[in-house]
C-alpha cells in the first residue's frame, strides 16, 4: 500500500500499489527496499494560464511525476484529459518504471498530465496550452533526465510544439527531449503504429500458443485513438475479424465485421464515432460484454471491474490501455481460469520500445528504416514474452504478477546496488 499520508492516494494509485505488493511478496522484497522502490521519486505541479480565443485567460493545472530515475532518464507520456489527477499520473508513472525495466530499456518511469478537455479547444488554444506546459516543466525534464511522449489526448503535433518550446528554452534544436514527434522533426518511422503493433504482436503470439488461427479470431477494441485503431488495423491485416470498436461517445458491434478503414475515414470528417453506421450502437459497458476471441481495452483505466469481469466472453484480454483491470477483476479472472490476460506493462510496451529507438536515433542523428525499427521491436517483444512466461511458470502466478516481478526486481536491485545517499 502507499504511505498513509501520500498525496497520490486515489483508487488507481492503490491499484498500482496492490499490484506491486503482490509481486514484491512473491520475491520476499525487504520492507526498506520495497517502500523506496514503490513510491514515486518526486513530482511537479504547475499552474498554466492560457489565453483563449475569446480573449479571456483560462487557468489549468498540470503535473509531472518521476517515479524512478535510478536506472536512467525517466520516460513516460503526457495526458490531456478532464479526469486527470495527481494520483492517476503517479500510478501511470509507476507502471512506466516496471514496463521499461521489464523490456530492458535504459529508462526509469515518469508521466505527465493536464486537467483539460482538449477536444473542446481550438488548435490555437491547444498549442498555447502545450507550449505553456512545456515551458513550466522545462527545467524538470531533458534528454538525459526525463523524456515525455504522447498519451491520451496528445499527439504528434503536440509533441512538435513541446519540442520547439524546449529547444527555444535551451537555445538549440534538441529533438531527444521528447518522442512521438512528426518524422520531419526527428520522429521515428513506425512510432505512430508501435503501441498497437506491439499489442497485436502479443495477441497473435498468445493466440498461436493456444492454437487459435487468424480466421477463427474475432476482436473487440475499446478506444479508437492511436493505440486502439493501430491494434485493430494490425489484427485485421493478420486476418482477424474486428467485430467491435468504441470511443468516448459509445460502442459499435457487428458480428459480420467492421470496416476499420471506413471507421477511420468517418473520423476524418466527424470528431467522434458517434453516428457511425458500420455496426449496432451500444454503450461501452455493453460492448465489453459481447462475445469475441480477443477483448482489447485501449482507452482508460479501471474499465474491467468486479461488476463485469465475470461476464466477459473473450479468450484473450489484451491490455492496450494502462491499468484497465482493477485488482478485484484480476482475482475474478484468475478464478475463472478461461481468459489469457496479457498485462499492460507487457502488452503495450511496443510504444516505449520504439520511443527508445526514436531517442537513440535522435542522439546519433542517424535514422533507421521502418523495417529495421519493426525487426528490432519484434525481437525485443519476443524476449520480453519469453521472460514473462518463464517467470510465470517459475512462481506459478498470474502473468501480470510475473511481469511485475521482473520489472520491480530489476529496479530494486539497481537501487540497492547504488546504495543510499547520503
Ligand atoms: P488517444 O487519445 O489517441 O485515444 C484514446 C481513445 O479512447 C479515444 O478513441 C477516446 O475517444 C477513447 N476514450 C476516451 N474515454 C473513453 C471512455 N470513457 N470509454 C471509451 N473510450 C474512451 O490515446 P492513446 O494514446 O490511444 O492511449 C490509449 C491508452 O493506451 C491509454 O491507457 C494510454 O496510457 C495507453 N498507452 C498509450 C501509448 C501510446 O503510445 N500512445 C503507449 C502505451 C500505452
Amino acid at each position: 500500500m502507499p504511505l498513509p499520508s501520500s498525496i497520490y492516494n486515489s483508487p488507481v494509485f492503490h491499484q498500482a500499489c496492490r499490484q506491486f505488493d503482490e509481486a514484491a511478496d512473491i520475491i520476499g522484497m525487504e520492507e526498506g527496499v520495497r517502500q523506496r522502490t514503490k513510491q514515486p521519486r518526486r513530482c511537479l505541479t504547475v499552474t498554466l494560464p492560457v489565453r483563449m480565443d475569446n480573449g479571456t485567460v483560462a487557468t489549468f493545472e498540470g503535473y509531472r511525476v518521476q517515479h524512478n530515475i535510478s536506472t536512467g532518464p525517466a520516460k513516460g507520456g503526457i495526458r490531456f484529459h478532464q479526469d486527470v489527477t495527481l494520483g492517476e499520473v503517479a500510478a501511470l508513472a509507476m507502471w512506466m518504471s516496471w514496463k521499461c525495466s521489464l523490456v530492458g530499456l535504459p529508462f526509469g518511469g515518469a508521466k505527465g498530465g493536464v486537467i483539460v478537455n482538449a477536444r473542446d479547444m481550438s488548435p490555437g488554444e491547444l498549442e498555447r496550452l502545450s507550449r505553456r506546459y512545456m515551458q513550466e516543466i522545462a527545467t524538470f525534464i531533458g534528454p538525459n533526465l526525463d523524456i515525455p511522449a504522447p498519451d491520451v489526448g496528445t499527439n504528434e503535433q503536440v509533441m512538435a510544439w513541446m519540442m520547439d518550446t524546449y529547444s527555444n528554452h535551451v537555445g538549440h534544436y534538441d529533438p531527444g527531449v521528447i518522442t512521438g514527434k512528426p518524422i520531419a522533426l526527428g520522429g521515428s518511422l513506425g512510432r505512430k503504429e508501435a503501441t498497437g503493433e506491439g499489442v497485436a504482436w502479443f495477441t497473435k503470439a498468445y493466440l498461436t500458443d493456444m492454437g487459435i488461427k487468424p480466421q477463427d479470431t474475432t476482436v473487440i477494441v475499446q478506444g479508437f485513438g492511436n493505440v486502439g485503431s493501430e491494434t485493430a488495423l494490425a489484427l485485421a491485416a493478420w486476418g482477424a475479424k474486428i467485430v467491435g470498436i468504441s470511443d468516448f461517445t459509445g460502442g459499435f458491434y457487428n458480428a459480420k465485421g467492421i470496416d476499420i478503414r471506413a471507421a477511420l475515414d468517418y473520423l476524418k470528417t466527424h470528431k467522434a464515432l458517434d453516428g457511425f453506421k458500420g455496426g449496432e450502437a451500444m454503450t461501452n459497458e455493453q460492448l465489453l460484454e459481447q462475445p469475441c476471441t480477443v477483448l482489447a481495452p485501449c482507452a482508460l483505466e479501471r474499465v474491467i471491474t468486479e461488476k463485469n469481469a465475470g461476464k466477459l466472453k473473450c479468450r484473450v484480454l489484451a491490455e492496450g490501455a494502462n491499468g484497465p483491470t482493477t485488482n478485484e477483476a484480476d482475482k475474478i479472472i484468475a478464478q475463472r481460469g478461461d481468459i489469457e490476460l496479457i498485462p499492460d506493462v507487457l502488452c503495450n510496451s511496443g510504444g516505449v520500445i520504439v520511443s527508445y529507438f526514436e531517442w537513440l536515433q535522435n542522439q546519433s542523428a542517424y535514422y533507421w528504416t521502418k523495417e529495421e525499427v519493426f525487426e528490432k521491436l519484434h525481437k525485443q517483444l519476443a524476449k520480453a514474452k519469453a521472460s514473462v512466461d518463464e517467470t510465470k511458470a517459475k512462481y506459478r502466478c498470474s502473468r501480470r504478477t510475473a511481469a511485475l516481478v521482473l520489472g520491480i526486481s530489476r529496479v530494486a536491485e539497481a537501487k540497492a546496488k547504488r546504495g543510499l545517499f547520503p
